[in-house]
């Protein structure tokens, strides 16, 4: 059954809704984005996860996927690697405007405002697909509330996985998100294998303390900063060790801290 035959209440499996694809867009051989309709019943906050997947052979074949756009949107965006062996993405890479997608209907995650203190600079750091929460965090309005700035940090081996750079970079002019936004975000995308105005890994330039002259800001400290991660886990494992040598302590949904983490994917 396809989305055009099948009633609206009908899904494929009950924990997921069944949505449509509706563009992909290809950024390299190993990462792609796309869009799908969004169900009127799912709802979100900026930095959670979904399980996401496709029916085959019958069954759901599913992985968890941070959702790239805002609350407010009224489609769904994901960032994806494409794995040429992995179960899903050998799969879902090919997937077209049309074509049926899973989604869960219950987003999780630490990556959320309520399970940080309060603070004055909040920091975005992930690396390769682990941008994807933070894509929808730096286009929630209550984020610009809560905090005097924001500082996105990206990092990627090539120039060509900096995915979003152009929209990050023109959100200080969008016409909704602009007056915000200017002023408040600051993107600090950096590369490891080639060469870029901003070059290594985040953790060697906070230790070296170029992130912060580059910047124009004060060192990390407990007291005005708050940290989310998203990356690998050895980039998590190095990040934390950094953070909690500096004092910062890590918070949970339900009991705030100065930083949060959540797994960009998990080695197997
Ligand atoms: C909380 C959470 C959120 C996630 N959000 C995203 C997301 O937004 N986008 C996304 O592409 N993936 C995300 N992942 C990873 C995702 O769940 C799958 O692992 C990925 O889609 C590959 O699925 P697969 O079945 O093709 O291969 P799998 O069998 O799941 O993975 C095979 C191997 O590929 C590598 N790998 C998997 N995912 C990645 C990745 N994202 N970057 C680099 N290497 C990877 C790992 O070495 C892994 O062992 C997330 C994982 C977790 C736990």
């Amino acid at each position: 059954m396809n989305a055009e035959t099948r009633p609206a209440w009908k899904s494929a499996h009950p924990a997921y809704s069944t949505e449509t694809v509706e563009q992909v867009h290809h950024w390299t051989d190993r990462l792609f984005s796309f869009r799908c309709t969004r169900s009127p019943t799912l709802r979100f906050t900026a930095g959670q996860f979904v399980m996401l997947g496709l029916m085959v052979e019958g069954k759901p074949l599913v992985r968890a996927y941070s959702v790239a756009s805002p609350p407010w949107d009224e489609g769904l965006e994901f960032l994806s690697i494409k794995v040429q062996d992995g179960p899903l993405t050998s799969r879902l890479q090919h997937v077209r405007a049309g074509d049926e997608i899973l989604i869960g209907r219950k987003p999780v995650g630490t990556l959320v405002m309520d399970a940080l203190l309060p603070g004055r600079t909040l920091w975005l750091y992930g690396t390769g697909t682990g941008l994807a929460p933070f894509l929808s965090l730096i286009r929630e309005p209550e984020v610009y509330d809560r905090f005097e700035r924001v500082v996105l940090l990206h990092g990627v081996r090539q120039v060509a996985e900096l995915a979003y750079a152009d929209m990050i970079e023109a959100l200080p002019q969008d016409e909704a998100l602009g007056e915000l936004v200017g002023g408040k975000l600051l993107y600090y995308p950096t590369v490891t294998r080639e060469p870029f105005r901003n070059q290594g890994r985040v953790t060697d330039l906070i230790r070296s303390g170029k992130l912060f002259s580059d910047l124009g800001l004060p060192a990390f400290s407990p007291a005005e900063d708050r940290v989310m991660l998203c990356g690998s886990p050895e980039m998590l494992v190095e990040t934390k060790g950094l953070l909690e040598g500096m004092g910062f302590e890590e918070g949970a949904n339900s009991r705030p801290g100065h930083y949060v983490i959540e797994k960009a994917f998990v080695e197997k």
